[in-house]
């Protein structure tokens, strides 16, 4: 995406399908990527490797994402059949192996998607782990109840502190409203 003195940031620099929409998270990371390495008088061949590894990085993992859709599908027809059937990057297969004997669930700076997409998607399409961290064995199940009722209450006190869909809308629109007239 880097190449001499010219960058291609958002489509021109690529594009994933947009089964989930990530084109503005790139756009984004490629921009603070840009900042984070600006050069001075002149590019250095280092800080624009630097640059396409942590894009190259980005893009990988989002895509190793969005094929995880398509080869845990659990539909009949023939197009979802032949979806299964594709070559998997290594990296994915990695990352399904791992949860699937024993729960762990990817983790990563350089990446749109966290824990908490890769594990929607692999227990929604019935991934379902054989195995779990043995760690956890220690915890007993008196523990453990307790840990699951302490997030549930901090869950429950932000929610608490948040307003409802309709009144957040509202407090914007209204201070919309206020800035544009005052600009007219
Ligand atoms: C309906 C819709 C919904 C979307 N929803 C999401 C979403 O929820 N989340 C998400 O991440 N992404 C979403 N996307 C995708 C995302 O909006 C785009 O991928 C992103 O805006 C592309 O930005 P860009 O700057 O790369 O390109 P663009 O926004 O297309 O900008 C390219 C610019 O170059 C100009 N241009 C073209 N040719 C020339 C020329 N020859 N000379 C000079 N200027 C030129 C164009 O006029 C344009 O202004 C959505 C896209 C659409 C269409």
């Amino acid at each position: 995406m880097w190449s001499k003195n010219c960058i291609a940031i958002g489509l021109s620099g690529g594009f994933l399908e947009p089964l989930e929409s990530t084109s503005i998270d790139l756009i984004q990371s490629g921009i603070l990527n840009l900042i984070a390495l600006f050069p001075e008088k002149q590019c250095a061949v280092s800080d624009v490797d630097e640059y396409n590894r942590l894009m190259d990085l980005e893009y990988d993992r989002i895509r190793d994402f969005l094929m995880l859709h398509y080869v845990l599908n659990q539909r009949d027809e023939r197009f979802w059949s032949d979806m299964r059937e594709m070559a998997w990057p290594g990296s994915l297969s990695e990352k399904i192996e791992v949860f699937k004997r024993r729960a762990i669930v990817p983790q990563y700076d350089h990446g749109l998607f966290q824990p908490a997409s890769w594990l929607s998607v692999f227990i929604g399409q019935n991934l379902i782990p054989e195995a779990w961290d043995p760690r956890a064995d220690s915890m007993t199940g008196d523990d453990l109840s307790a840990r699951l009722q302490h997030i549930s209450k901090s869950i429950e006190s932000r929610v608490g502190q948040m307003s409802d869909h309709l009144a957040f809308i509202e407090k914007y629109r209204a201070t919309f409203a206020g800035s544009r007239a005052g600009a007219e």
